[in-house]
């Protein structure tokens, strides 16, 4: 998800609650770094900010939508009337939630923005090896393979882009965030655990090395 919100303490707030439901999070402070964000990655769900430092979080949902994108957007706001919903609506969000508002509450309404995505992404299908992007499960013949949040998250990543090398530092990038050390051989830890747990279930060879450059599943 990406979530562009400069007020730091809301940001931190909402970022470690998410990660703590397991979901992976990019954070923005501006509109500008949020359409780098987005023209570098696909969402599953932008969370956007309405009163930002230049361009406020109305106009880059109208930018956003322009691009094409079509990821579920949800508006916070600590405005609460009824002009402003409408015109969050109007500029293409499909939720409004305004601040404060409980944890519970938002959490609920990411879930619903999720579901009613109805996209093929929410759920990946590879030989005998299902994933079910909502509940973030990973199943293999219907026997749950029990992964950690990161090991998951490189299996939806490599899943995804299936047919593409992947580089260890997009996968950095992707499954860590941006600030990582690129000297890091975490990624490499987390595929041999992946692949260990993949061989239990019988699922042998999904991830291919490839040498000097990274990691892929074949199409
Ligand atoms: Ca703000």
């Amino acid at each position: 998800m990406l979530l562009v919100e400069d007020e730091k303490g809301v940001a931190n707030f909402i970022k470690k609650g998410l990660e703590e439901e397991l979901y992976t999070i990019d954070h923005a402070e501006n509109a500008d770094d949020g359409l780098s964000f987005v023209a570098a990655n696909q969402y599953d769900l932008i969370i956007l900010d309405i009163m930002l430092p230049g361009m406020n979080g109305l106009d880059l949902c109208k930018e956003i939508r322009k691009k094409g994108i079509q990821s579920p957007v949800m508006m916070l706001t600590a405005r609460d009337s009824i002009d402003d919903k409408v015109m969050g609506l109007d500029s293409g969000a499909d939720d409004y939630l305004t601040k404060p508002f409980s944890f519970e509450e938002f959490l609920a309404r990411v879930r619903a923005l999720l579901r009613r995505k109805q996209d093929k992404l929410t759920e990946l299908t590879y030989g005998s090896l299902k994933i079910d992007t909502l509940a973030h499960r990973a199943f293999a013949d219907g026997t749950e393979v029990m992964l950690r949040p990161k090991e998951y998250a490189i299996l939806v990543y490599l899943l995804r882009n299936r047919g593409r090398v992947l580089s260890r530092t997009q996968i950095l990038e992707n499954v860590w965030g941006y600030d990582f050390n690129p000297n890091t051989n975490i990624v490499d830890v987390h595929i041999k655990a992946l692949r260990e747990k993949l061989d239990e279930v019988n699922i042998l060879n999904l991830i291919r090395s490839v040498r000097g450059v990274g990691y892929m599943i074949d199409s």
